[in-house]
This record gives structure tokens, sequence and C-alpha cells, in this order.
């Protein structure tokens, strides 16, 4: 039996049976809102490269990705090499080692604010303790974040992360929003929420608060904005009204880092004070990053008495991560580069050549190698703007089941994420599905 013939829902019997005795033992059935659609997600058994195969044995092209950590795909020879060689020495230990040296020495090489760096296990971790970095060093409690951006599960970097209409506020002057139920109010008035890309309303935001403002927390490309990039304008603002007030310019590279060689710093030509890192620097395993200059990164020396940020972690720096996430920035070179954001740009093109032959309406969007199909046709500038896509949920689920029918992973959101192995025949493999999904809706 040809395995890729079972359908979902109706023929997904492992998932579906995976789910039900989830559902007894974890909320949800997960322990993670990303993973879960209706009317059950599919269970994952093994990947390799490009593809991953459920437990009914259907195979697809994984187009997530782990939301974007595995650039390499599923399981890439060098970095399995590497951690195999790992396992038979050293896999956690209560001393340091000498490969945290070697991918913190990538790291500083290739990312122009980064002079020094600290590890840990999440990307969530590293916002915090770059917040915590920025509050010790300038003594100020306050941070600004951008209205609609996601940052990771820290209660400040949390703050209208998903406001809903009632609780918005001005457009030009936000209001911070709760994002958990219970949600401490004090951890509301610490933070300012900016607009994104308005230059003059932000900017008179970070100057009202100029005395009390540790850092600005800014995601080039954030994710949850249907990848309303930063313009050259904010991003230089934000820049230099940091440095005007003395607050620090963090940026969060959990997700940009697949910009290119050099980051999304890199790209945009801007040095941020601190920069936020997870996913890709991990090889595929748990991690997370804080880098900046040798300066501000000396708040977590120990050597000097008690540190002015105490930064600790039973698997920070774990030598299995730390293996292959050096294995796996080795062979992001420069030409891996090319091909991953070239294969994004085959992909933006050919959704909007489907939308065009189906005579939908919608946008592809995204840079690098993400990128997004959304069927609302309106601009998307901001946060706010995209209310108006919720009418077309339905519509991106049916195309989501589809592609799901078709060989094609993807997210509800109907987000693409490229990894190196692939090439164009799986793009154009994938925009064949999406043209039959689109005309069939
Ligand atoms: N910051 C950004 C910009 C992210 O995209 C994410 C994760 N999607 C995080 C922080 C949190 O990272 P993690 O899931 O590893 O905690």
């Amino acid at each position: 039996m040809n395995h890729n013939d079972i359908r979902y829902p109706e023929q997904s019997e492992h998932s579906e049976a995976l789910y039900e005795r989830a559902l007894r033992v974890l909320p949800s059935g997960n322990s993670r809102q990303t993973v879960f659609f209706r009317p059950f997600p599919i269970y994952a058994a093994s990947g390799d490269g490009f593809r991953v195969v459920d437990v009914d044995g259907v195979e697809r092209i994984d187009f997530i990705n782990n939301y974007s950590a595995l650039i390499h795909g599923h399981r890439p020879k060098r970095v399995m090499d590497a951690v195999a060689d790992q396992l038979t020495r050293l896999t956690a230990v209560g001393l340091p080692t000498e490969s945290e040296i070697a991918l913190a020495e990538l790291l500083v090489e290739r990312l122009p604010g980064v002079e020094q760096v600290r590890f840990a296990n999440s990307g969530t971790e590293a916002v915090m303790m770059a917040i915590k970095a920025a509050r010790a060093y300038t003594r100020r409690p306050k941070i600004a974040k951008v209205e609609g951006t996601y940052h990771g599960s820290y209660d400040f970097a949390e703050v209208s992360q998903n406001p809903l209409p009632s609780e918005w506020g001005p457009a030009d002057r936000p209001a911070s929003a709760p994002n958990y139920e219970g949600q401490p109010p004090s951890t509301l008035a610490d933070v300012v929420v900016l607009p994104w890309n308005n230059v003059p309303a932000a900017r008179a935001l970070l100057l009202e608060h100029a005395s009390d403002l540790a850092g600005v927390l800014i995601d080039a490309l954030p994710s949850r904005m249907a990848y309303v990039p930063v313009a050259a304008d904010y991003l230089k603002m934000i820049r230099d009204t940091t440095r005007e007030i003395g607050a620090l310019f963090i940026l969060d590279e959990v997700y940009s880092l697949r910009f290119g060689y050099h980051g999304a710093q890199g790209t945009l030509g801007v040095t941020p004070d601190l920069t936020s890192m997870g996913k890709i620097i991990g090889g595929g395993f748990p991690v997370g990053g804080i880098g900046g200059s040798r300066d501000v990164m000396s708040v977590f020396d120990v050597d000097k008495g008690r540190p002015r940020v105490p930064h600790g972690g039973t698997y920070n720096a774990n030598p299995v991560t730390m293996v292959a996430g050096l294995e796996s920035m080795k062979m992001l070179t420069p030409d891996a580069f090319d091909h991953l954001n070239r294969l994004g740009e085959r992909m933006r093109q050919g959704l909007r050549e489907c939308l065009k032959i189906a005579g939908r309406d919608g946008q592809a969007r995204g840079q690098a190698s993400f990128c997004l199909l959304s069927l609302y046709g309106e601009p998307i500038t901001a946060y706010r703007d995209l209310m108006g896509a919720a009418k077309f949920v339905e519509a991106q689920a049916k195309l989501h089941r589809h592609l799901m029918n078709n060989g094609v992973f993807t997210s509800p959101t109907l987000s693409f994420t490229m990894s190196t192995p692939m090439t164009d025949r799986e793009i154009d493999f994938t925009l064949e599905q999406v043209l039959t999904g689109l005309r069939a809706l």
C-alpha cells in the first residue's frame, strides 16, 4: 500500500489513537500549542532530510522544519556524526567544555554585534537574559517592544503579543496588554509598546520613557505579523534613539539568523548592543544564546563577587547541543544561504503565480528562506491589519488539509520555511499542490 493514499483525518488511525491517549495526560494533548490543529494533529515518526513520515506511514515534504530551526532538514549526516561521536564521550556535565568555546567563536566571527556569548536552552531564555542584561547594564527597569510581536514566554517579552482590538488603545500609543490571565499589572507597567514602523510615534514614546528605559526589543521580520519587515528608517531611529537615551538595542535573532551568513544584523547593516539567538544555532537540539559587546556582557561576570546578572542553567551549553550547533553552522556557508534564499524567492514568486492562475486574492509574503501564503488580499503593514485576515481562516484550513493530503507538511497559517536539502523539484511539486488546492476552494 502507498501510505500517501491515507487520507487525513478519516484514515489517520494511529495519529487519532495517539491523540486520544495524549488527551488523558497532556492538556489538549500536547506540550506546545503550535503543534495543535483540528480535528487532531498528525503524530510524527521519523524524518530524513526534507522528508517527515508520520505514524501512519505517510511521507510529506517538511516546510515547518521545527518552526525554522531545522535549517538542514532532519538528521543531516555531518551533524549526526558529530553528535554520535560526542555521545561516546559526554552528554552533560557540571564543567565547561571546549565545545561551547568553539560555537561561541563561530558566532563572534559571524555576527557584527557579538563579541561574547552565553548559552541557554531556548529562545525564551535568551530573550529573558538579554532583557535582564540590559536592565543590569543601565540600572533601569523598563523595556520597549513592538505590538503584536512574538519573543517567547518571558512575562515582559509577552506583553501585547496578541492583543484583542478591545485592548489596543490608540494606534500611535498602543496599550500594554496582558498575554495570559492573571498577568501581573506590574509587568505591563514596565513595558512600553511601540507601533511598528511608525517612526515619529515610536520615537516620541522612547523619549517619554527615556530615563526608565533599559532596552528596546526588536525582531527584524516578525513572523506573527505575517512578516512585515522592519523599515530602514525605523531601524535607524531605534539604533540612534537608544544610543541617545542610553538604552540598549536588543535585536531578537532567534528567528532572523536565517537571513544570511551575518544574521539579519549583517544583512540590514545594523549593530545591536545585544542579540538573542536560538533555533538554528543548536543544530536540531534545544538551545538559546545571548551575545553582545564585551562591555555589556560583563554583567554576567562571576569573578568579581556577585554577578550583576546571575545566570545558571543545568543544561546550558551541553556538549551535545554545542557540537550539533557548531557542525550545523559550519555547513551554513554563504553558498548555503544563497541556495536557501533562492528557494524562498522561487516559492514566493510561484505562489503569486498560483494565486493569479487560480483567480484568487491573496499574497505571498516573507523574505530570505521564510515564506507565508495568505488568502487575504489587503495590505498588511502592522499587527492591527491582521484582523481582516481572520475571515480567511477556514479557507486556509481547507488548503492546509489539501496540502497535508498531498505530500506537503505546512502549518494552518500556510507557512513555508526552506531547508538546505530541498531543491527546485520540491518547490515546484509543492506549487502544483497549492494550485490544485486553490482551485478546489
Ligand atoms: N524570539 C523569536 C523571535 C522567536 O521566533 C521565538 C520562537 N519562535 C522565540 C523568541 C522563542 O524561542 P523558543 O521557542 O526557543 O523559546
